[in-house]
């Protein structure tokens, strides 16, 4: 899983914790009562449902508006899938219910749930809406500074690389002669084996810690090891 990964699905969270918070959804009391009322059976289509499975689910009359008992009904997964979200409850009870008799009885028990539980008023106030604004911007934040981080990271990472692979390089060149024709070169003078006159001056991109392994590995014959 990838770091924006990880950073999208935590930032998620916090979208979903504040949305819980402000939405809990029916009490459990409620949701007996709404499977009671409803016979554990789907409002709109009157199939079977059973509670401690995956058959049933409570289905928001106004798809935009909160869960609570005087938004809800209880339906199958297809029902719930099928009904267009801006559709009237009333619509698309007809679609399914080509007897009117079968219509009027379920159109009145939804009613009848829908009556005895009537809606909340939405929160609007200050206080909440200024907390919520302030939760966003920290989230925001968050993720702002997570990315910086992630930069900082991949940076230093991608320096100390290649830190590493032009130790190696030097050190292979020594190995091999490369480093030695060139010393030889400068000086003119054999320089004696293993002697640190072979290694050349710390060259830009190398640290002086990956200069000082360098200088190890040439003396002592250690392995470098590896950033
Ligand atoms: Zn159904």
């Amino acid at each position: 899983m990838s770091s924006e990964h990880t950073v999208m699905q935590a930032t998620k969270m916090m979208s979903m914790t504040v949305a819980a918070i402000l939405d809990p959804g029916l009490s459990k009391s409620e949701m007996d009562a709404l499977w009671a009322c409803f016979f554990h059976r789907c409002a709109f289509c009157d199939s079977r449902l059973d509670r401690h499975g995956h058959g049933g689910r409570l289905d928001r009359i106004d798809r935009r508006d909160r869960r609570t008992a005087g938004n809800a009904v209880l339906a199958c997964p297809r029902c719930s899938r099928e009904r267009n979200p801006r559709e009237n409850w009333h619509a698309f009870l007809h679609r399914l219910c080509v007897d009117t008799e079968v219509y009027a009885q379920r159109e009145s028990r939804i009613q009848a749930w829908l009556t005895n539980h009537p809606l909340l008023p939405p929160l609007s106030s200050s206080a909440i809406e200024e907390l919520r604004a302030q939760l966003v911007a920290k989230a925001v934040e968050w993720a702002r500074l997570c990315g910086a981080l992630r930069e900082a990271a991949h940076a230093q990472r991608q320096q100390a690389r290649t830190e590493a692979g032009t130790a190696t390089t030097i050190v292979a060149d020594a190995i091999t002669g490369t480093g030695e024709s060139s010393c030889m070169q400068q000086s003119g003078a054999d320089p004696l084996p293993g002697s640190d006159a072979c290694i050349p001056a710390r060259p830009s991109g190398i640290s002086g810690r990956g200069l000082a392994h360098l200088r190890g590995r040439t003396r002592h014959d250690k392995p470098i090891p590896i950033l």
